[in-house]
């Protein structure tokens, strides 16, 4: 049995589970190596069946594997009838991934001697832990953003507009061989640096402003995710100490990471080191999430996370300040947790850079 499976197999005996029903997008395409946006994966003890609509049939027949496909006109009814056809009669399901009305419509559907229990946190570390294979394809897609970045780079100057960028940008990814954007590319200029999530706007970049662009794309379905600053021409003293400091809480979480320590304890590094220099309360979002499949997955660096760090995580490193009408700094890179402390996967270097206007 694969270490993939093992998880379910493991979560069905801990639970006292007859079976379980995968609908997440990147757990089905992690379970069982499907990549369309629609089907049902019923796990029990004994076998696989995968569940999909007509558009999916012939492509699941090619890349699923499970014991056997299905195809459905109506997914809630089919997947009733496979309850019952199995005799299963505690059954759970992600509540993550399933709405409201379809849970009820489920229920009303099954016999009333089957019980569901929706899961939330049982289910979350599922793909926590990256497989050799995995952690090839986010080494690749970290790959793919240093050289549409470098190819890039040139375009960045004074007069150009945020969204000139980021379709450059996106260009030069999709020509690499990037499947799609890994999110809407934050490019934000001057005093838009200061939203966390400022998407390219139709802003022209000025002489004397930071540049925040934070970008990914996918390739074998796992992600890249990637925050530079850089400065065009020569920027305000305050927006260059505010460089130097979240450079060095990026740094220093770096150089800290490693298995065995708490996802906290690696916010608290950065966050500390931003709060100690009067920053605290411009830094308002965690230090970084896991990334994979999804752009934001298990587990969360946050003060709040528990979570002990392990090898094969990957996670992103990336605190910011954020200084209100001003401007704001981000550092962002992708570091994966190895048996001795981290290895870096994204690699455009995060110095200091101040480009020619
Ligand atoms: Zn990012
Ligand atoms: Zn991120």
């Amino acid at each position: 049995m694969s270490e993939k499976h093992k998880f379910i197999h493991n979560l069905l005996t801990t639970e006292h589970l007859d079976a379980s029903l995968v609908f997440g997008r990147a757990d089905l395409r992690y379970l069982c190596g499907f990549s369309g946006s629609d089907g049902v994966l019923f796990f029990s003890n004994h076998r696989t069946i995968f569940l999909t609509d007509s558009r999916y049939l012939q492509q699941a027949r090619q890349e699923v594997d499970a014991d056997e496909v299905r195809c459905y006109k109506n997914k809630l009814q089919a997947l009733a009838d496979l309850v019952e056809e199995t005799g299963s009669r505690q059954v759970a399901f992600d509540a993550r991934r399933l709405s409201v009305s379809q849970y009820l419509e489920l229920q009303r559907l099954c016999p009333s001697a089957v019980t569901f229990s929706p899961l939330t946190e049982q289910w979350e570390s599922l793909r926590g832990i990256k497989q050799p294979a995995e952690i090839a394809f986010l080494k690749q897609a970290a790959d793919l953003n240093r050289r549409a970045f470098d190819a890039t780079l040139p375009v960045i100057r004074a007069g150009v507009r945020e969204r000139d960028i980021a379709l450059e940008l996106e260009f030069n990814l999709k020509k690499i061989g990037g499947e799609i954007n890994s999110f809407d590319f934050i490019v934000a200029s001057g005093w838009r640096g200061a939203l966390p999530h400022g998407v390219a706007s139709d802003k022209l970049i000025a002489e004397g402003e930071l540049v925040t662009l934070d970008f990914g794309t996918r390739l074998g379905g796992y992600h890249s995710d990637e925050t530079v600053t850089l400065a065009v021409g020569s920027v305000d003293g305050k927006l260059r100490q505010i460089f130097d400091i979240v450079i060095e809480a990026h740094d220093s979480a770096i150089a800290a990471a490693r298995p065995g320590m708490r996802a906290r304890e690696l916010d608290a590094v950065a966050r500390d080191l931003i709060t100690e220099k009067g920053y605290g309360d411009f830094f308002g979002h965690g230090l970084g999430h896991g990334i994979g499949l999804e752009v934001h997955e298990f587990p969360t660096l946050t003060g709040k996370s528990d979570t002990v760090l392990t090898s094969g995580m990957v996670v992103t490193i990336e605190p910011g300040i954020y200084l209100p009408d001003l401007g704001g700094v981000r550092i962002e890179d992708t570091i994966l947790i190895t048996e001795k402390g981290h290895e870096c996967l994204t690699s455009i270097p995060k110095h200091y850079r101040q480009l020619s206007p």
